[in-house]
């Protein structure tokens, strides 16, 4: 009975505890920001546990990142009071397939020691795909083709399914053909991309019943989070799974909310949401309607913002946390992004020195370029600070080569890590040498490496050649005996030394090969977190998270797209500006959809934060090395003034600095006349004709504050309309 219930289920309200306890059947929880539905996930995969209704690995759960799946195991764990003993099949769509392939791979072609591309890697393929076929590469990129199989595989088809249209855009004519080459390259390689981490398995439940059948019988419930960032492919694998034969219980439950769907332009479908009711006969909705994250002020001004979108299934949101301590969002300017930084990082100092945790404040941008900025800052000013979702850290060059080290040896038939090592660093293996390797091992159909140790033992290559490229295979041969045995950090290091990859950069004089020969360092140390180094190549080409000292307190930087289902107290979101937020792409396309994406993930945005929430746009930013002057976003304007105020010029924070007008906080004595805009504020508020616009931040005798924390008090000032 309720009395006795346990105490994980007392905390929730009544319509959360419904969608924990209907453990049977298809659920489908509808609701906005921070209304508990991660919560509910964690709590009903507690419940199921808890009244012995499945082991930990009958549980199918699926959430957006790595680390949101880390994050809920651990929470489950104290939910059902002990660490659950694993939960092997909790995690994104991309690692449960990684993992189903492993398990099967033969029966889609490919050995279970597969390799998975990133997304360089398949650029480079196509385009050796593109030029074998006697096409111009400049005329049809491989990146734009790479673009367009990621689009097919995110619908889930296969060359024979894509559309006749699509097939007749590309190389006159030969998309399908060029689709079908990718594929049969991938296979030679036992290599996949991360469209076929969900394809395969796909391919492989409905060409083996039998298979599907067993997981069937294995996965009692089927969880997933985010579930309106779906795309067509995963919601088949999810079909596939989640429906049983007639009379098996379906105990599907998805949570997701259709303002936050961001992902459209990967492919994901709003439309999954609508579907799940006809796939699912007879499933529970559940709408939540309490919001238990943010102040009074956030949701206000978030809910007003994404009440612009037209395309909505619509729902309420209220909060019963309203503290009239708590500050409305504050809107600032700057004049460029370093300001900006400089600004942000002083405001972020502040809150220090007032106790308030790193840890608890994220900085969320539209574009990662917009990173670099605070991460100079934040080193400059001694700020720890972790970047968040990006693959920036394994993205540069010096991880990427070493990491092509580490793949060969694990995996020899990987051509592309090894063209990209082979001559780096430079042993004078020259472009004639590679091309005779290539044709030598094409002609035989094996993989370079293997070629190679081949045609050292011919007299087809030079002697020079011969010898150095003697040198390397010997190198490889070495290392991989020493796999199995040898510590995998111990190896990693001894890899990095005898290729002459470190020497490479100690003799290098640039500026940057100090900071390259850290990162090396860094590469190594990260994977001591690993069991081997196989596992720790798995890891990297998933990251969807780089952590970086978890355990320090940092301020989080990380890009919008991954701060979904993330909450800290203060959230800074910088670069409120037209082509910036909303973002060009979209701006160009010019239909609505591209814009209302962007309007959801200004309110994913601003819905991150609890306490706090600074909106920031800069009248002068370098986009692509070119200065331009910018407008200020229009999601600006349409935030209400109830819930939202504008701060003064940023400049006159810190003490140091003057504002675009010359002045600084010291030159002060009366209020400066219209100090809170910038040339480009004014310039755009002249510029937009759009006389529908609620351009509230200019409205005459509007009376707005500045903020300053652990100041005297919040100091009035009136706007005065122009
Ligand atoms: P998002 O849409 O951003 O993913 P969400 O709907 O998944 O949000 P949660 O992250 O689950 O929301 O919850 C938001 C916050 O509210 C969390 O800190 C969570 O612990 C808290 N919360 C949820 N339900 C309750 C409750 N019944 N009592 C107290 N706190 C709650
Ligand atoms: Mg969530």
């Amino acid at each position: 009975g309720q009395a006795s219930a346990p105490d994980y289920l007392t905390g929730l309200n009544p319509e959360q505890r419904e969608a924990v306890e209907t453990v049977d059947g298809p659920v489908l929880v509808l609701a906005g920001a921070g209304t508990g539905k991660t919560r509910v996930l964690t709590t009903r995969i507690a419940h199921i546990l808890a009244t012995n209704r499945a082991y930990p690995s009958q549980i199918l759960a699926v959430t957006f990142t790595n680390k949101a799946a880390r994050e809920m195991k651990e929470r489950i764990g104290h939910l059902v009071g002990g660490a659950v003993e694993g939960m092997p099949w909790l995690g994104t769509f991309h690692s449960i397939g990684v993992k189903l392939l492993r398990r099967h791979a033969e029966l889609v072609g490919l050995s279970s020691d597969f390799t998975i591309l990133d997304t360089d890697d398949v650029v480079r393929l196509i385009k050796q795909i593109i030029q074998a076929e006697g096409l111009d590469d400049k005329r049809w990129p491989a990146k734009q083709f790479a673009q367009m199989i990621d689009g097919w595989k995110n619908k889930g088809l296969d060359p024979a399914q894509i559309p006749e249209g699509d097939a007749r855009a590309f190389a006159n004519g030969k998309g399908r053909e060029l689709y079908v080459a990718y594929q049969n390259r991938l296979k030679t390689l036992n290599a996949c991309d991360f469209g076929d981490l969900l394809l395969h398995p796909i391919r492989m439940f409905r060409a083996n019943p039998d298979v599907l059948k067993e997981y069937h019988q294995r996965f009692k419930y089927v969880l997933v989070d985010e579930y309106q960032d779906t795309n067509t492919a995963q919601y088949m694998w999810l079909r596939l799974l989640a429906q049983r034969p007639q009379g098996i219980p379906q105990n599907v439950c998805c949570v997701g909310d259709d303002d936050q769907s961001i992902y459209g332009w990967r492919g994901a479908e709003v439309d999954n949401i609508l579907r799940f009711e006809r796939d699912f006969p007879g499933a529970k909705v559940i709408k939540l309607e309490r919001n238990y994250r943010s102040t009074e002020h956030i949701l206000g001004a978030a809910g007003h913002l994404i009440a612009h979108n037209e395309g909505r299934l619509g729902k309420t949101l209220f909060t019963d946390r309203v503290d009239p301590n708590d500050g409305k969002v504050v809107v600032h300017a700057a004049w460029d992004s370093e300001e900006e930084a400089r600004a942000i990082g002083e405001e972020i100092e502040q809150l220090q020195r007032q106790q308030h945790p790193l840890n608890n404040m994220a900085i969320l941008v539209r574009a990662s370029f917009q990173m670099r900025e605070f991460e100079d800052r934040f080193v400059t000013l001694g700020l720890n600070y972790r970047v968040i979702g990006g693959p920036r850290f394994y993205e540069r060059m010096e991880i990427r080569d070493a990491m092509a080290y580490f793949r060969l040896i694990c995996q020899p038939a990987d051509d592309l890590a090894f063209e990209r090592i082979v001559n780096t660093p430079k042993r004078g293996l020259g472009d004639t040498t590679i091309r005779a390797l290539h044709d030598y091992a094409r002609a035989r159909d094996v993989p370079m490496l293997a070629a190679a140790a081949d045609i050292i033992e011919t007299d087809e290559l030079k002697p020079k050649a011969r010898k150095a490229l003697f040198d390397v295979v010997m190198m490889f041969r070495r290392w991989s005996e020493l796999l199995e045995n040898t510590p995998h950090t111990e190896l990693a290091e001894q890899v990095l030394e005898e290729s002459g990859y470190t020497d490479m950069w100690k003799n290098d004089k640039s500026a940057e090969a100090p900071g390259r020969l850290d990162n090396l360092k860094e590469l190594v140390r990260s994977m001591e977190a690993f069991e081997s180094l196989r596992g720790f190549l798995e890891h990297v080409s998933l990251v969807m998270d780089v952590e970086q000292n978890e355990n320090l307190d940092a301020v989080s930087i990380m890009t919008l797209h991954s701060a979904k289902g993330l909450e800290f107290e203060t959230v800074f979101l910088p670069g409120w500006e037209e082509g910036l937020f909303p973002h060009q792409r979209a701006l160009d396309e010019g239909g609505r959809s591209g814009l209302e994406e962007e309007r959801r993930l200004a309110y994913v945005g601003i819905t991150r934060a609890k306490r706090r929430c600074h909106l920031w746009f800069v009248s002068n930013r370098r986009i692509h090395g070119l200065w331009q002057s910018t407008m200020p976003s229009r999601f600006l304007d349409e935030l209400p003034p109830a819930h939202v105020e504008v701060a003064e010029a940023e400049t006159s924070y810190g003490g140091y600095g003057r504002n675009p007008y010359g002045q600084s906080r010291f030159d002060k004595q009366e209020p400066f006349q219209n100090n809170y805009t910038t040339p480009g504020w004014k310039r755009a508020q002249a510029n937009k004709t759009d006389a529908t616009r609620d351009n509230w931040g200019n409205r005459s005798g509007h009376s707005v504050e500045r903020i300053g924390y652990g100041e005297s008090g919040p100091r009035a000032k009136t706007i005065d309309g122009e």
